[in-house]
């Protein structure tokens, strides 16, 4: 199997952590800083059957410049164009107006995606099921996984669930 897959998502939700998690090498620019990552960063996972080819996209966000309205575009046509899009939010924080527009963005397209709620690390588990019940409202989400980017959990489900749609 091989296929295409773009990750969105706000700033700092952990998209080149999820990238350098999956290839195992920092391939991706992280930072604290919002906005780092500006352009697509190619990753390529491979195993003997398959191989996944990873785009962090930069952010969706309102724009507030031409430079922004640009950016918004070109990760909208990028989301029309891969097999499968991951739809990273932080668990940890309630689910925000940044989220809600992506969430639009992600409308626009017929691409399957996947809710990836990642840094469940930092959460109590009760608190997983309220947040998937506000964000199914939303969207018709193809799945929901919980992750922990950083600490490597559940990576592997979502690599495995992914293979199925490439
Ligand atoms: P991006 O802006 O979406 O690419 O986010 P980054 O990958 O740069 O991550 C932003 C911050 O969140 C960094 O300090 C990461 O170490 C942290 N982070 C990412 N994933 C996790 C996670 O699963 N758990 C925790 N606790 N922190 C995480
Ligand atoms: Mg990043």
């Amino acid at each position: 199997r091989s296929g295409f897959v773009a990750i969105v998502g706000r700033p700092n939700v952990g998209k080149s952590t999820l990238i350098n998690e999956v290839i195992g090498q920092k391939i991706a620019i992280m930072s604290d800083k919002p906005q780092t990552t500006r352009n697509k960063i190619h990753g390529v996972y491979t195993t003997d059957n398959s191989q996944i080819v990873f785009l962090d996209t930069p952010g969706i966000h309102k724009p507030t410049s031409k430079l922004g309205d640009f950016m918004v575009k070109s990760a909208i046509s990028t989301l029309a164009e891969v097999d499968a899009a991951l739809f990273l939010i932080d668990a940890s924080e309630g689910l925000g107006g940044g989220d809600r527009f992506i969430i639009e963005a992600l409308k626009k397209v017929k691409t399957p995606v996947f809710l990836v709620m990642n840094k469940i690390d930092k959460i109590e588990p009760e608190a997983l099921l309220p947040l998937i019940v506000q964000y199914k409202e939303l969207h018709d989400f193809a799945e929901i996984i919980p992750v922990s980017a950083l600490k490597g959990n559940n990576v592997d489900t979502l690599l495995r669930v992914l293979g199925g749609y490439l």
